[in-house]
């Protein structure tokens, strides 16, 4: 039997490409090659963006009823279909299943925010800024707006970009993750079957050369970029050059404080939910654990207690809590840095190399991995492992956990474990990160607030979705307009104009 292969999606139909070179899609649970996936050269990125270039010319021009209309559609179709969603993305990822359910109820929350676009685009009026003058600022789109976007939220990353670009009216060229594409082409296939018009969303699969095509089209006005740090650099300085708006959210090390006085079971439960869900292959992943003062040891047993009670299996099985690694490149590359950890001192109290999982022999897993003593020399503290491992710093207290975070290159997420008022309140002022939770250790922000870190963890000035999405896919503009009355005095000065 042939394999599958997963096609662009231009203009409102699949594209394939005989001529394209392809790149494997695995079942990361069986370890089974179950796709291929299309590798766009410049060519099929420019007739992405051309279809996109004619479609702007009409959908800017679509009222904001008829807009909206499309997305209130499109908001019921992704609702009654979850299920068929999650499953794909489960299939592609690994996750597991209530997992990728909860990824697909994430992004469709953004289709919802971007169902009141009306409201939020809405301008100022200022009336007589002058005799007989008046001024008011609204907001147009941008043109073709690219989306480039990373693995391990297929469908939630990409909603994070495409529905608030399109109803801004905006279209839109999305290249997805080449690891686990299918979930962007189904979204754009209800997209069309909403009524979206041709051209107005397109999907093209690929690795640099196509980022790259778009990163350099002349029709390309703004690019959104989610992905590890170095790329999102990339793609910021190269984009930037080229004149374009661009937001790059990058990678992350998320530490997570446990202070002397917060509830230690309350808390250990937390952090290993935070570290292990998603097999901590998650931008807002707890990944470095601080434990603060004499409570250290009595938090990190019940750290060990809950990692080694996860049951890992294929996304499918609805026993199962955590997952399969995505590639078996990013198995290795996890394995690698736990070794190092052990190699520079570290203690393994919870060892997830080698894990088997009975009927998934040639799966790509790696169990829960709780590492302690880690200094902030060790590779396992200075890499994002991006998988399910724990490391733990040890601190004296509040401010050395404050200045340890500061003085990470990251700033996605953090959060801090507390009954104090006082010191949740030092911690959330003082430090530089852009999303912080208090006894909350993954702080993702709901779709009509903005999502977004600081430092190493973003390049550009713009978070995605909320109202700061909302700014990024739109410019201002001001208008200062009279009607002069017939026998109206003529003031026409070479002065500077100065309101009278
Ligand atoms: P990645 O950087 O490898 O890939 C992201 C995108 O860039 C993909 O579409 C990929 O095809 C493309 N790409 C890869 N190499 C490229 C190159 N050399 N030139 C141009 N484009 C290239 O990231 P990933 O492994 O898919 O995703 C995991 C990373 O994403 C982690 O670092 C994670 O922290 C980060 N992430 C960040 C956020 C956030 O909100 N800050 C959210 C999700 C994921």
């Amino acid at each position: 039997m042939s394999t599958r292969v997963i096609p662009h999606w231009i203009n409102n139909s699949p594209q394939h490409d005989p001529h394209n070179s392809t790149s494997p899609v695995w079942n990361p649970a069986t370890g089974e090659m179950q796709a291929e996936v299309v590798l766009a050269t410049g060519s099929v990125v420019d007739d992405a963006v051309r279809s996109a270039a004619e479609a702007f010319a009409l959908w800017s021009e679509e009222s904001l009823a008829a807009r909206t209309k499309v997305m209130f559609a499109f908001r019921e179709i992704i609702n009654s279909r979850a299920g068929q969603l999650a499953e794909i993305i489960s299939d592609e990822h690994g996750k597991v299943l209530s997992d990728a359910a909860g990824e697909v109820q994430r992004g469709l929350e953004v289709v919802e925010f971007a169902c009141s676009l009306p409201t939020l685009t809405k301008g100022a009026y200022s009336d007589q800024v002058s005799g007989g003058v008046d001024s008011y600022t609204f907001r147009q789109p941008l043109g073709v707006c690219a989306g480039i976007t990373p693995f391990n939220f297929p469908a939630m990353v990409p909603m994070w970009m495409f529905p608030v670009a399109i109803a801004c009216g905006n279209t839109f060229v999305l290249k997805p993750s080449e690891r686990d594409p299918s979930a962007s082409v189904l979204l754009a296939e209800w997209f069309a079957e909403a009524g979206l018009p041709p051209g107005v969303l397109n999907v093209v699969h690929g690795d640099k050369v196509a980022v790259d095509a778009l990163l350099d089209h002349d029709d390309v006005a703004a690019v959104s970029f989610v992905g590890s740090t170095p790329i999102a650099q990339y793609v910021h300085g190269r984009a930037t050059v080229n004149r374009k708006r661009v937001q790059a959210l990058g990678g992350a090390k998320n530490h997570a404080v446990v202070l002397p006085d917060a509830d230690m079971q309350f808390a250990a439960e937390q952090l290993a939910a935070a570290a292990f869900g998603s097999a901590g292959e998650r931008c807002m992943a707890i990944s470095a654990a601080v434990a603060v003062g004499a409570e250290a040891d009595r938090l990190m047993e019940q750290v060990d207690a809950q990692a080694r009670s996860i049951t890992v299996g294929s996304g499918r099985d609805a026993s199962s809590e955590m997952g399969p690694i995505v590639t078996p490149e990013s198995r290795d590359r996890i394995v690698g840095l736990i070794d190092s950890g052990e190699a520079q001192g570290a203690e393994i109290r919870v060892d997830g190399r080698g894990l088997v999982v009975p009927g998934y022999e040639n799966g790509f897993f790696v169990g829960p991995t709780v590492i302690d003593r880690v200094d902030t020399s060790m590779d396992v503290y200075t890499n994002e492992i991006f998988g399910p491992v724990l490391s733990v710093v040890r601190v004296d207290d509040v401010g050395a956990a404050i200045d340890l975070i500061n003085s990470n290159p990251y700033g996605n997420g953090t959060a801090v474990f507390t009954n104090s008022g006082a010191a949740a309140r030092r911690f959330v002022r003082g430090v530089h990160v852009g999303m912080v939770g208090v006894n909350v250790p993954v702080p993702v922000p709901m779709a009509f607030h903005s999502f977004g870190g600081w430092k190493d963890s973003l390049f550009g000035e713009h978070h995605v979705h909320g109202p700061e999405g909302v700014e990024f896919y739109t410019r201002a503009k001001v208008v200062t307009q009279r009607w002069p009355e017939s026998g109206m005095p003529g003031d026409a000065s070479f002065d500077m104009p100065t309101a009278r």
